[in-house]
This record gives C-alpha cells, structure tokens and sequence, in this order.
C-alpha cells in the first residue's frame, strides 16, 4: 500500500523534506505505460569508447583492488588537466583533488568536512535538496537565499550579502541549476567572489551541469577567479556531462588542508570509489568530447519543443538557460503541484515531481526533466496538453 505523503522535521529541526516524490514513484510503478519526466537520469547510454576503456580493464585485472583512496592517480591527473583546459581552474592531482563515489558522496563528505556545528551556509532556494540533508547531519545551518522566477532563478549578490552573520562560513553555489536551469552569469560571479572575499567566505560551487548551458549562457567557474583558489571547493562528476549516473563516480576540488579532511572521511565512509568506474573515467576525459555536443544539442531541441508546449498551456516558468531541466509555475491551474502532479501521472500516465523536494517554497511548482528521447518527450508534452 502505498502511503499518504507528509511532512517531516528533520532531525536538525528546521527543515522539513517531503515524501511526496517518494508517493509519485510507487504510484508510477502500479501504472502501465508511464512516461517519466521526475528523475534526472540521462536517457544517453554511456559513450561506447568509455563503456570499452571499462571492459578492458576488468578483462586485464586492474579492477581487482582497492585504489589509493583519493582516487586512482591516472584519474586525478586526468581531472587535473580537464579542470586547467576547461575551468581554468589550476590543482595538484597530490594534494587537491579526491575522487568520489558520485558527485553525492563528494558533497557530503566535504559538506562534514567543512561545517562545524552551528556554522552557518548560504543556500540558494530552490536548490538540489540533498545539500539540506547534508548540512543538517553536519549540525550546520542552512540560510536560504531565495530566488525568483520574474528573474529567471537568477541569484542576486545582494540577497547573499543580506544574509551574512559572523557566522557565516560558506556560500553554495550550483550552477548551472537544479531544479532552476539558472546560470549565474560571469559578472555575477566576479561579484559573489568579491563578497567571498570581502568576509572570509568559504564557496563550495557545484559545476555537475557545468556542459549544458543554451541560449548564450556561458559557464564560468568560480574557483579560477583570482584571490578564489584557496577559498573554492568545487565539486562536479561524471553523471550528467557522460551520461554515466549509475558508475558513481564525481570529484572534490579542495585546497590541501580540506581535502585531508575529506579523503579521512570519504575513505570511512567507502574507502575508494570503484575502481571499474574510475578506468572509465580516465577514458571519459581524455577520449573524444563529441559526445558531450550530441547530448547538449539534443537536451536544447527538447528544451525548445517543452517550452512551447508549456507556454501554449500557458504556464511560466523561470528561463532554461542550461541543465536538463524546466521549473514550471503551476498557479494557473489552481492545484498546488503534488496534486497536479498525481493527476498527471494518473491521468496523461507522465511522472513529474513538484517544487517541494526543492524547498518548502515551492508548492506551486513542478520540475519537468528533459531526459526521454525526443519522440518519447513529444508524446508526453501532448498527453500533458490533453490534461492541461
Ligand atoms: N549535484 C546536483 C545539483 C545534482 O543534481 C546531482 C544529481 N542529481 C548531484 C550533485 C549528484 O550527482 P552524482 O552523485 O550522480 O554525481
């Protein structure tokens, strides 16, 4: 039987999670013939070069063993050199970067690393709710920075300084955005680095969506701006850009003294990531990048036929400049978004989760994902129509 979604405390006790997505999922498990926009898992397979590197490696044996915890060096020194061609970001493989079981464990892990109980961390709202669990189990603080939809998600700097307290350790920053598709633009970013700065803030930047920005959106990464490499955590995986969400494997960049505390943690928690999925990670890196333009210009033309079908439906919603993802206003239907969202997953038989896995705010809301075949997702925006 499935159960009736409610609110929870958590155990910090000033959040609160939803399990309404939880509800949608086993209801959509009882439905024949569910096309699902909820979950953010590339429809791509993994690029056939990656899948190979794999398979090679497991036939030669070199799968067998624990790797150095920090991650195989092979790998680091392949993220090293991604990071300075495409982020501008310079760190040592040595000392600075740790590979994680996904981007996920990464988070965490620096999340208990950094935070002291009572600190307090900037967090835009709406966010990619795991960071709430995160900092609670840290005993760290979560302020809110809301955002909003009239400007496009975009994070205003002095909303962020609005809300800095001599408590203030660390600033959030995930861009592009999940479930927003904002993109912090680079001036923007020169001025957050500026406050970052200006109060010895600590900025963890969550680049995981890093490759699919449209429109003209560019992708600057904080950590390379100057004065920001000792103060800049950044995180990012191989999920999203290679389309390789079920290998678990992601990566912190941290100066020296956090990455110790992140590798002593990371190694209790899963000693290393697997060594299967750090070989192909070596070959995501330094093989071809084509793959990543074919998913991106795929995710942009379905990008395009979701936001006509929306806007014809006449909904709103906050511009997509990057991710895979549509945060669309649900107000004019007058339902809030889980009790649209049962009756579109029971009605046109299409899953997609509601603001509230995004903060409490966010009733009014629904976060459509754009990972289905185009086909697929045409199907789907003409069942939703019907409804509509
Ligand atoms: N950060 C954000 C913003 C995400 O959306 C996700 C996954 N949905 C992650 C981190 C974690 O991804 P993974 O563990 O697969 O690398």
């Amino acid at each position: 039987m499935i159960m009736t979604p409610t609110l929870h405390r958590t155990p910090g006790g000033s959040l609160y999670i939803t399990d309404e997505r939880d509800y949608l999922l086993e209801l959509a498990q009882d439905l024949p013939d569910v096309i699902s926009l909820g979950l953010g898992d590339p429809d791509f397979a993994t690029p056939a070069h990656i899948v190979a590197a794999a398979t090679d490696a497991l036939r030669d044996g070199r799968c067998q063993g624990y790797t150095d915890p920090a991650g195989l060096i092979e790998l680091r020194r392949a993220i090293a050199a991604k990071l300075a061609r495409e982020n501008g970001i310079i760190a040592d493989p040595e000392t600075e970067i740790t590979v994680s079981t996904g981007g996920q464990e990464g988070l965490y892990v620096l999340i208990q690393a950094v935070l002291d109980p009572g600190d307090e961390i900037l967090v835009p709202d709406p966010r990619y709710s795991s960071y709430d669990a995160a900092i609670t189990r840290a005993h760290g603080v979560m302020v809110t920075v809301p955002t909003r939809e009239e400007d496009d998600f975009a994070l205003d700097p002095a909303e962020v300084e609005r809300r800095i307290t001599p408590r203030t350790k660390a600033l959030l920053l995930l861009t592009p955005g999940n479930p927003t598709a904002a993109v912090i633009p680079p001036a923007t970013l020169r001025r957050l680095a500026a406050i970052a700065q200006e109060y010895d803030l600590l900025v963890i930047a969550d680049e995981i969506y890093e490759h699919f920005t449209y429109d003209g959106a560019v992708h600057l990464s904080i950590g390379s701006l100057p004065g920001m490499r000792g103060r800049t955590v950044t995180v990012n995986g191989f999920s999203k850009t290679y389309a390789m969400t079920g290998w678990r494997l992601g990566y912190v960049v941290a100066p020296a003294a956090i990455t110790r505390a992140i590798r002593a943690i990371k190694e209790t928690v899963s000693i290393a990531a697997p060594s299967l999925s750090q070989w192909a990670g070596v070959a995501a890196l330094t093989g071809p990048q084509d793959c990543i333009t074919v998913m991106r210009t795929a995710y942009d033309g379905r990008r395009q036929a979701l936001m006509a079908a929306l806007t014809e439906s006449g909904f709103t919603y906050g511009h997509p400049y990057g991710t895979f993802y549509i945060f669309a206003n649900t107000a004019r239907t007058g339902l809030p978004a889980f009790d649209l969202a049962v009756r579109l997953l029971t009605e046109a038989r299409v899953l997609i989760f509601p603001g509230t896995g995004f903060g409490t705010a966010w009733a009014n809301y629904l976060r459509f994902s754009l990972l289905q075949p185009t086909p697929v997702l045409m199907e789907a925006t003409n069942r939703l129509k019907r409804v509509f």
